[in-house]
């Protein structure tokens, strides 16, 4: 068995690197795919693998035709005047636009997980502009990597391999001459990669803001002396990131959970991108970017495909067939009970939301589109199967510094299950002609 080289959707680094020997039907050896990658690959035979559609009948998940199946989803919906649509980022961009093309015509609200995510980066950045990079400029060129509420090491596994210990194409050297910096109120798995000359910095949990103002105020002065301490960081740490700041000639922040969903103040994703507006200012002979640090594998997919669509990047209202100007996100739509079924695609919500808001969403008619059981599965009303993107279709995923990659299929899918995409396509079509 000859090997192939394949890309992994196991997170949103893509990476393009991993060997398979397959026999057409199974993926029977990996290489080269981080613990997580080969995960992904081993869904395809998992224990929790969706393989049926499934319907609701007295309380029980029963499995029915696909045929069937897609037309109860159409009863639903055609019963519904506010169905919301939520996922969409771990399908392929094909499938992201078939899912807006479904909510237009349903009059429905669509939002992905980037929602309460990476979005909302993006979303900041319209006011302060953003100096985005790639992996490939990082790998070749970088020599301060900051790590702002990143746990890389468990998250983006491989990231710290490429990005760190990478020997760059412009430089004769590599994790010697590249500094890294943690910032994170926890000490994470990837605080295990420091060496001497880097520094970790264990901010107080909700400090970052504080931080942001006093680099703001005092980067690429080099002489100047910190006070006491700042947000928990002692003055010593804070004059040797004073240093490197107004040092480096390629350095890149890392943007993570946990400084995006810092809830203390909303101005914190903008605040930090103004800090990197004023270091390109400041600094004579550098650049400061950012890269944003998406968990599923096309988060940045769906605010691709939903820009290029209609102008916005999420929570998108459509009615009369028309998208509509709203404030709303699918947070305050569940919240606020503002709905009457959901589309869940690709994603746990059940899960992933407080108990007070999956209990609102479970309490409406709802629809699953998945290839793996969870908790959303368990209490779904309609389920159906969906192929695994990357192994048993192709399509197009937007990596996490939105390079676009496509993907290959693999394997075929067991029995006759269709891919996202498809299915999207017949509830359309469905719709149509019913
Ligand atoms: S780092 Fe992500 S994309 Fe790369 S092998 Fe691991 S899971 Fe797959």
């Amino acid at each position: 068995m000859v090997g192939k080289r394949v890309k992994c959707t196991g997170c949103s680094l893509l990476c393009d690197d991993i060997i398979i020997k397959s026999d057409g039907l199974y993926v029977d050896e990996i290489y080269g795919a981080c613990l997580k990658g080969k995960e992904r690959f081993d869904q395809v035979v998992s224990k929790n693998r969706i393989l049926s559609p499934y319907v609701r009948k007295n309380g029980d998940l029963v499995k029915i035709q696909l045929k069937e199946a897609l037309n109860k989803c159409i009863e639903i919906i055609k019963k519904s005047s506010k169905p919301i649509l939520y996922g969409f980022s771990t399908v392929s961009c094909q499938a992201q636009l078939k899912g807006i093309e479904l909510a237009k015509k349903i009059d429905g609200f669509i939002d992905s997980n980037s929602t309460i995510c990476l979005g909302k980066v993006l979303n900041t950045s319209k006011q302060t502009g953003m100096a985005l990079t790639t992996i490939s400029e990082v790998i070749n060129k970088t020599d301060l990597l900051i790590f702002w509420g990143a746990n890389v090491a468990e998250s983006i596994p491989r990231l710290l391999n490429k990005a760190l210990f990478s020997r760059g194409k412009f430089r004769m050297t590599g994790r010697e001459i590249k500094t890294v910096i943690i910032i994170d109120p926890v000490k994470t798995a990837s605080f295990g990669v420091m060496g001497v000359r880097d520094i970790s910095l264990k901010i107080e949990p909700g400090k970052d803001l504080e931080l942001i103002h006093f680099l703001k105020e005092q980067c690429c002065a080099p002489n100047t002396i910190p006070p006491k301490e700042i947000a928990g960081i002692d003055s010593d740490d804070l004059r040797r990131v004073l240093i490197q700041l107004t040092n480096t000639e390629n350095g890149v922040i890392f943007i993570g959970q946990g400084i995006v969903n810092s809830t203390l103040n909303s101005n914190v994703i903008q605040e930090l991108l103004e800090l990197v507006q004023i270091i390109n200012i400041k600094q004579q002979k550098g650049r400061m970017s950012v890269i944003m640090l998406g968990g599923h594998y096309n988060m940045a997919g769906f605010d691709q495909v939903a820009l290029s669509m209609v102008g916005k990047n999420h929570s998108l209202q459509f009615d009369n067939n028309q998208l509509v100007e709203t404030s709303d996100t699918i947070i305050s739509k569940i919240n606020n009970e503002d709905f009457d079924c959901s589309i869940i695609v690709g994603t746990d919500a059940v899960s992933h939301l407080p108990w007070k808001l999956s209990n609102k969403l479970t309490s409406k008619p709802l629809i699953l589109i998945d290839n793996k059981k969870s908790a959303t599965f368990s209490v779904a009303d309609i389920v159906l199967p969906s192929a695994i993107t990357g192994i048993e279709c192709g399509g197009l995923a937007y990596r996490l510094d939105h390079v676009p990659i496509e993907l290959d299929k693999i394997v075929n899918p067991p029995g006759n299950i269709i891919s996202d995409e498809e299915i999207l396509s017949q509830l359309i079509e469905g719709l149509k002609t019913t």
